[in-house]
């Protein structure tokens, strides 16, 4: 049986207005003879308001009792979906994640979907009905509410293609596609029209919204096709696939940026083995992911200077965590959230020399310092003054020839 699965994100379901233009694009495919499985996300701004509730209630609010509580706002869109679609007179329900069972693994907040029971979504979509499935959440081994990271509806519509074993993964945003750079950060930004899992992951893993990278991930491992389009106007969008699959001669696909990172440097640390290591040991065994990492060149042979990033939400936790290390040494503690971590990214940068220069070159010529750089095979980001975010966008966008892009 040739399954499409479509999922809906926030601002397509947004509004009451919206939900029914949903249902209609849902209906255009029963019309065509698809056979239709839907995942919805909350409307948007609701799971935003339930996190902020949870805050409210306690500064260190229940990790399962977060995700019974963020997971409710996809219910609400997924049933507004289905009785929309009931009243056009189609056959449809609703299904929340405990109901199919989605089983997910890991700790909560950040659980991953390991098994998805199709029998009976299979056994409804024979007789006649549209599935409207509850994204972002699943079910643990203990039976209790999961949820699996922002923006994880994403992975939810990827996994359920896989098990499904679904022709179409179609992703129904607010934007035309994936775009050079954010569209609503940088008006030339361009569409474009197909893309490589492997790219694709990093613009997602270093700021672009537009999809989770966890889901790409997922797709990449499972080998499927993701269309990413809008649900506001009928246009083409853009096909996230394998790499052998593109013939393009581009050097660098796109641009991202993220805006809550935070800088932390310690000055003054002492030279000697293992100290790196007694820094970063409890920052991970209390789930702080740290990302740049630079330590500089020890004038003396006695005392080197660290800095690293971190997300600003794990900001506090982190100085708490540095301040009471009883293994480490320093002068000076540095905190600050003012930097913002610019990423070029594409696969042509393995066979073109010089594109570590040219994007120095580009930043220099605007006078942006660079802070911190990390590199790999696909991608170069630096670290920069927030102030200066816009500015290295449209400098890099402009040097990498991607505001005449095709
Ligand atoms: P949804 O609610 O549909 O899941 P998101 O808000 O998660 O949508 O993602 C869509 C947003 O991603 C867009 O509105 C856009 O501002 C942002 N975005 C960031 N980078 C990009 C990019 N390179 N291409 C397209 N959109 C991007
Ligand atoms: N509603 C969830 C969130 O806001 C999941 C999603 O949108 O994909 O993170
Ligand atoms: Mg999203």
């Amino acid at each position: 049986m040739k399954i499409v699965v479509l999922k809906f994100g926030g601002t397509s379901v947004g509004t009451i207005e919206r939900i029914k233009k949903v249902a209609d694009i849902i209906s255009n495919y029963i019309k065509k003879k698809y056979n239709v499985v839907v995942v919805s996300s909350a409307m948007s701004g609701v799971t935003n308001g339930l996190i902020k509730k949870s805050e409210l209630i306690s500064e260190n609010f229940s990790n399962s009792e977060y995700d019974v509580l963020v997971s409710t706002g996809e219910q609400e869109a997924c049933s507004l979906i289905a009785a929309r679609l009931i009243h056009k007179g189609l056959k449809s329900r609703s299904w929340l994640s405990w109901q199919i069972p989605i089983t997910t693994q890991g700790s909560h907040k950040h659980s991953k979907i390991t098994q998805i029971n199709i029998n009976n979504i299979i056994k409804y979509i024979k007789s006649g009905g549209i599935p409207i499935i509850a994204g972002f959440q699943g079910i643990n081994n203990q039976e209790r509410i999961t949820t699996i990271g922002r923006g994880g509806s994403d992975a939810s519509a990827i996994m359920l293609a896989k098990f499904l074993k679904a022709e179409r993964c179609v992703i129904y945003t607010d934007v035309e596609g994936v775009y050079t750079t954010d569209p609503n950060k940088l008006k030339k930004a361009k569409k474009i029209k197909v893309i490589s899992y492997e790219e694709m992951l990093e613009m997602a893993s270093l700021g672009a919204k537009v999809m989770q990278p966890v889901s790409i991930q997922d797709a990449r491992l499972n080998r499927i096709d993701i269309e990413v389009k809008s649900s506001f106007i009928n246009k083409t969008g853009t096909l996230i696939t394998k790499r052998s699959g593109i013939i393009n001669n581009r050097i660098v696909t796109g641009i991202s940026s993220t805006q809550n990172d935070s800088k932390v440097s310690l000055i003054g640390v002492r030279d000697k083995p293992g100290v790196a290591a007694s820094i970063f040991k409890p920052l991970s065994q209390n789930s702080i992911n740290v990302d740049m990492v630079v330590q500089n060149i020890s004038a003396n042979g006695k005392e080197t200077d660290l800095t690293f990033t971190i997300k600003t939400e794990d900001l506090n936790k982190t100085k708490k965590i540095i301040q009471t290390n009883k293994n480490i040494n320093f002068r000076k503690l540095l905190l600050t959230k003012d930097v913002s971590k610019i990423s070029a990214i594409g696969v042509g940068m393995i066979t073109t020399p010089g594109v570590t220069y040219r994007m120095f070159q580009a930043l220099a010529k605007k006078k942006i310092n660079i802070q911190v750089i990390s590199t790999s095979e696909i991608k170069i980001s630096v670290l920069i003054d927030k102030k200066y975010t816009k500015k290295a966008i449209v400098a890099l966008h402009k040097e990498f020839k991607l505001d005449n892009a095709k």
